[in-house]
């Protein structure tokens, strides 16, 4: 079988994951895939196009999630919702734009048997918080956007888009050291906690004592302290590198039209977090 070509184009690149979570499922989905990394800076997109072009399907992440769309023939589910395009897919001679970022973080909480619904809190107002809040929204969930004081405009920008363009949406912003009540989960689209700042949480115990379930974007440690704390509190925690590994899992799906077996994908997260310690240096 010919090999396959695909890449992910972003900048800076750095260390990455993605090679190596994409040659863990080409045997899964059947593509006899290579993965490589193009990192392309601002002032060469246009020229390094045709070089996409000649791939069979490509990842894309910052800072081209929106400028890429222009060059795309049309974008499809959620990444006509959020303009933004995470996985390119070559279908019928044509460039399709996807996003699979959100259905990563449905699909690693489906995969802990939690479903996605009740009073949700999103820590964040950014782009990880968007694809969650947009997510939790479509599930039906009851949305709240947590932001600091500055970016408390940006919160409630992202509460009224998901008001508007999800039909019959609950979604409202608040202050993040002004989290009331009980919370069925509480997602963090921060980037505190990450390495090395793993000292950091974004709430407290006083607030994680009142969350069923917490889950954590940030994947770099895989244990954040949040999720520590939330898990000394009796909360059930669900990894951000797993959202990682089945956003991934979901562009696969995308390219070779195959539907991957949950139970092949899940051994999956723990080789990715021994992986991101490999390349990080960090403790899982
Ligand atoms: P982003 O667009 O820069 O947004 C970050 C958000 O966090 C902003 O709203 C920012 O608001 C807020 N924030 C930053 N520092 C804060 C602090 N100290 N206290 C409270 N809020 C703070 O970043 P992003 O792309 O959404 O990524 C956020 C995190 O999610 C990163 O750690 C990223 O690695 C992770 N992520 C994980 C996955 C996955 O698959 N697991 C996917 C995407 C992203 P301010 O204006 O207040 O700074």
């Amino acid at each position: 079988m010919d090999i396959q070509p695909f890449a992910l184009i972003g900048h800076p690149l750095g260390h990455t994951m993605s090679p190596f979570l994409h040659q863990r499922l080409f045997p899964l989905s059947g593509l006899s895939g290579e993965y490589r990394v193009l990192d392309v800076p601002p002032e060469e997109l246009e020229t390094r196009l045709p070089a996409l072009w000649r791939l069979c399907g490509f990842n894309v992440t910052i800072p081209y999630k929106q400028a890429i769309v222009p060059f795309l023939s049309r974008l499809e589910g959620r990444a006509k919702l959020f303009h933004s395009v995470n996985v390119a897919a070559r279908q019928n001679g044509e460039w399709v734009g996807y996003n699979t970022d959100s259905i990563g973080f449905s699909r690693a909480l489906q995969a802990a048997s939690i479903p996605l619904g009740g009073r949700v809190v999103v820590l964040g107002a950014g782009g990880a918080a968007r694809a969650l809040a947009f997510e939790s929204a479509l599930a039906g969930a009851q949305i709240t956007i947590a932001a600091r004081e500055h970016s408390l405009p940006a919160a409630q920008r992202l509460a009224e888009e998901i008001r508007q363009q999800v039909l019959h949406s609950q979604a409202s912003a608040s202050l993040l050291d002004q989290l009331e009540g009980d919370w069925d989960l509480l997602a963090n689209a921060t980037p505190v906690g990450m390495y090395p700042h793993t000292n950091a949480s974004p709430v407290g115990q006083e607030v994680l004592c009142r969350c069923r379930v917490v889950f954590d974007a940030v994947y770099n440690p895989n244990e954040t302290l949040l999720l520590k704390t939330a898990r000394e509190c009796g909360a059930a925690v669900v990894h951000g590198m797993d959202m990682l590994v089945w956003q991934a899992a979901a562009a696969q799906e995308i390219w070779s039209g195959k539907t991957l077996d949950p139970s092949m994908v899940a051994p999956i997260c723990e080789e990715a977090v021994q992986e991101m310690q490999r390349l990080f240096g960090s403790q899982p």
